[in-house]
């Protein structure tokens, strides 16, 4: 007889995180991983930081008995969620018509949202960015939706073909669902313009689009209200909206799985139905979320001394990359790659698309034990003083 698992398939490995796997069994000692998204401060280290520390600390004086926390999660959290997002004196959070609930992790509020849209638009497709992060696509995907691509990376002009992504938006039917990077696009580190996003907006209010804003990396652009601002563009066009947030990168507690699934209604009254709705989502999937990396992101978002502390820490976080993108230009050029490299720096957040082959990445894996996504996606925030050298050198080896 044939066992019930006898003809289930090895799936193929995740391609970043089948990369960790990899990179663990490397016995180069040189080896660097620039693969995962991953923030680590000047001596390669995954910070703690000071504020969640001090938050900590402060919960433990007063430990609380662990009971289940409401479906929809901290309501301080989601309170200074919505505050962090939207602003706490908008119009749109004083009137009670945004939907808000803790999810696990920006995934978990995307995935909580597709879950949400496939109930009452179950027929609409799905566009990402032509490229995206690679969940995007299997998690609307897994929600049961087609999804399509919008065009996105320009290789020639090292940007955004802005252009034929408006077109794309422009051609697409009514309900269809548009998952946009709110800042620090992932993989290729372009965002475009403010005025750009008012054209995209308009494109979304005239052709009937729902937008959905994944906020992966807020405050590792420009800053925390900087790239917060496209929020504020969104709502200021009237328009019903998704942003699922994610605290993994700018709180470094990526495994507490801390995040938020925000909407944007017209009302409070339809804002209370889609969140009743929502709530039937995770009491099917997970039942209510955990408790402790939502409590101290809370703690310190309603802090004041602890929330100037987060602010600077994570100014600290989008200094060194800033800082690492030049000195990575720098010893590029004096490590004899030509061109203009310039569009390093210009790129936001954690990643560089570094425009190197599938061949070209494997090599540097292979040769050098230097590990970037097969896409030629390098992580700036992996790269410190101690090792921008090699992986300088490790690179223009791999472009002669
Ligand atoms: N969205 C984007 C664009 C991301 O890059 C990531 C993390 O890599 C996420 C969402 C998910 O973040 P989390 O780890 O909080 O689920």
């Amino acid at each position: 007889t044939q066992s019930l698992f006898s003809r289930v398939e090895m799936a193929p490995r995740d391609p970043i995180l089948g990369l960790n796997e990899q990179f663990a069994a490397d016995p180069n000692p040189n080896k660097v991983n620039l693969g995962i998204g991953v923030y680590t401060d000047a001596d390669g280290k995954l910070p703690l930081l000071a504020c969640v520390k001090a938050a900590e600390a402060q919960l433990m004086q007063a430990p609380k008995p662990r009971g289940y926390l409401p479906i929809d999660g901290i309501a301080a959290y989601d309170k200074a969620v919505q505050g962090l997002v939207f602003g706490a004196n908008h119009e749109a959070v004083t009137s009670g018509r945004i939907a808000t609930v803790q999810g696990l992790g920006g995934t978990g509020g995307l995935k909580v949202g597709a879950d949400f849209l496939k109930r009452i638009n179950p027929d609409a497709r799905v566009l990402i960015s032509d490229p995206s992060w690679e969940n995007h696509r299997a998690l609307f995907e897994a929600a049961g939706f087609s999804v399509g691509t919008y065009p996105y990376y320009d290789a020639a002009q090292q940007g955004v073909n802005f252009d034929a992504m408006l077109a794309a938006l422009n051609a697409a039917s009514a309900g269809t669902i548009v998952v946009l990077h709110a800042c620090c696009h992932n993989p290729t580190g372009y965002d475009i313009s403010p005025a750009q996003w008012n054209q995209v907006i308009a494109t979304l209010k005239a052709r009937d689009l729902v937008p959905f804003l994944d906020m992966a990396y807020q405050g590792f652009g420009e800053g925390i209200a900087e790239d917060g601002a496209v929020i504020q563009q969104f709502l200021a066009a009237g328009l019903d909206f998704f942003v699922a947030t994610s605290f993994s990168k700018s709180f470094s507690l990526y495994g507490e799985r801390v995040g938020a699934l925000s909407v944007v209604c017209a009302t409070k009254d339809e804002a209370g139905r889609v969140l009743s709705q929502i709530k039937r989502v995770i009491r099917s999937n997970y039942s209510n979320p955990p408790t402790h990396g939502a409590q101290i992101v809370a703690t310190v978002l309603s802090s004041p001394e602890l929330r100037a502390q987060w602010e600077q820490e994570l100014a600290g976080m989008r200094e060194r990359i800033r800082a690492m993108r030049s000195t990575l230009v720098e010893k590029l050029a004096a490590a004899g790659v030509k061109g203009d490299l310039s569009y390093i720096t210009r790129q936001k957040g954690m990643f560089s698309y570094s425009g190197l082959s599938a061949a070209q990445m494997e090599r540097l894996r292979t040769e050098f034990g230097v590990y970037g996504v097969s896409t030629g996606r390098i992580c700036v925030a992996a790269i410190n003083l101690h090792n921008v050298d090699y992986v300088a050198k490790s690179i223009a080896a791999v472009m002669q």
